[in-house]
C-alpha cells in the first residue's frame, strides 16, 4: 500500500491537516457542507448578536456504553460548530459568541464543564469521568452528540491481547526511500518488533501478523486479530508521497465513522506526537484516503489503528525513522497510548 497524504480540501467534512488531535467539523442533513477550518474562530466570526443564550445541555439517552445529549444553538450559529477532542478525556464545543446557561444537573458521564468567552467564540469544555469516543451531528439547529465508553474489560494492558501488525513483507516492498535502498517493509518490521517487545514487557499477550520478511494479503492480517479475540489491532507503516523532502511527521489513521477507533488513535497519537522527535500530523479518518477506508481497518472487529510513522521520502524523516531511539520511543508512546486508552495508572489525568 502507498500512502499519499495530500489533504483534498473539497472532501465533506474533511479534516483540517494541521490540526493535531482531530478537529471535524459537524455537518448534519439540514447544514451546508462546511469547508474544514481549523477552530479557535478566526476574526471572520460574526459578532456575537446580543441576548443569545446556548445551553444547558440536555441529556437525552442512557444506556452502558452510551450517553447522549442535546444542546440548542443559537440561530445562525450551526454551521459554525465544532467539536473536536483537546485531550483523550476533554472535548470542546465551539460555537460563535453567546450567553452560557450551565446545566441544572450533574450530566452523566461527564465530570464538569467549563467555559471561556472571549466576546467572538464560545468553548464549552466537557471533562468526562474517562477517555470516552464521541458522535456529533447538527440537525435543525440543535447540536446532538453522543459519548460512547469503550469496553476495556478489567481496565488493564496486562492480559490483553494485542495484534501487532508489520505492513508489507514479502514481494511486497511498500514504499521505498530515494535510490531504493531502504524498503518500508524492512522498517515496518524492525518497528514492530519493538513495539512488541515492550508491549510484552508489560504483560500483554502479542501476537504479530509476521515476524520476518514474508507476504499476507490485506484480510488475513485482521482475521488474525479476529480469530484470536484481540483487544486491540495496531498495524504498522512508513508514510510515502509524491515529492521528496515536501511532508514531514507522524498520523494515526483509524476507521472512519468508528469513534472508538478516533478515540484510541487520538490517545496514541497524543503521545507520539509529544516524544518521537518528528512533527505531529494528527489523527485522519482512512475515509480521507480511500472512501471505503482501509482493509486491516475495515475487516479489524476490535479498537484498530493504523500508524504511519514519519514519511520515507523525506531525507530527515528517514535519519529519525532508522535509529533506535526513534523505535524505542514511539514503541514506548503506543504503550503509555493504550494505557491512556484503558484508564490503566493515571496517564489520563495529566
Ligand atoms: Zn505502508
Amino acid at each position: 500500500m502507498r500512502l499519499v497524504l495530500e489533504t483534498d480540501r473539497t472532501v465533506k467534512g474533511g479534516l483540517p491537516e494541521t490540526a493535531p488531535g482531530g478537529a471535524w467539523m459537524l455537518s448534519g442533513p439540514e447544514e451546508p457542507a462546511a469547508e474544514p477550518t481549523p477552530p479557535p474562530a478566526n476574526p471572520e466570526t460574526p459578532p456575537p448578536v446580543a441576548g443569545h443564550k446556548v445551553g444547558p445541555i440536555v441529556p437525552i439517552r442512557s444506556s452502558p456504553r452510551e450517553e447522549s445529549f442535546e444542546l440548542r444553538l443559537p440561530p445562525g450559529s450551526s454551521a459554525k460548530a465544532t467539536i473536536e477532542r483537546l485531550a483523550p478525556d476533554r472535548l470542546a464545543i465551539r460555537l460563535p459568541a453567546a450567553q452560557w446557561v450551565p446545566p441544572e444537573a450533574a450530566l452523566p458521564a461527564i465530570r464538569s464543564v467549563e467555559t471561556e468567552n472571549d466576546g467572538t467564540a464560545l468553548r464549552i469544555a466537557l471533562n468526562l469521568e474517562r477517555p470516552m469516543g464521541v458522535r456529533s451531528v447538527v440537525e435543525g439547529g440543535v447540536l446532538r452528540f453522543t459519548l460512547v465508553r469503550p469496553e476495556v474489560g478489567d481496565g488493564k494492558l496486562a492480559g490483553k491481547v494485542v495484534v501487532v501488525d508489520a505492513g508489507h513483507g514479502g514481494q511486497d516492498s511498500g514504499a521505498k526511500a530515494p535510490g531504493g535502498g531502504v524498503l518500508e517493509k524492512d522498517l515496518n518490521l524492525a518497528m514492530a518488533l519493538e513495539i512488541a517487545e515492550q508491549l510484552t514487557r508489560q504483560g500483554a499477550d502479542v501476537i504479530l501478523t509476521r515476524a520476518s520478511d514474508v507476504f499476507l494479503p490485506l484480510r488475513e492480517r485482521s482475521e488474525i486479530a479476529n480469530r484470536a479475540n484481540a483487544s486491540f489491532f495496531i498495524s504498522v507503516h512508513v508514510n510515502s508521497n509524491r515529492v521528496a523532502n515536501s511532508r514531514s511527521g507522524t498520523t494515526v489513521f483509524h476507521h472512519k465513522d468508528d469513534p472508538i477507533g478516533q478515540l484510541l488513535a487520538d490517545c496514541i497519537q497524543r503521545e507520539i506526537g509529544a516524544t518521537s522527535g518528528l512533527p505531529n500530523l494528527g489523527t485522519w479518518s482512512d475515509g480521507k484516503i480511500y472512501a471505503s477506508g482501509f482493509a486491516v481497518l475495515r475487516y479489524a472487529k476490535m479498537p484498530a489503528v493504523l500508524l504511519e510513522l514519519g514519511f520515507i521520502n523525506h531525507a530527515t524523516d528517514l535519519r529519525r525513522i532508522r535509529t533506535d531511539d526513534f523505535r524505542k520511543r514511539v514503541a514506548s508512546a503506543v504503550v503509555e497510548g493504550l494505557k491512556v486508552f484503558l484508564g490503566d495508572g493515571q496517564n489520563q489525568a495529566r
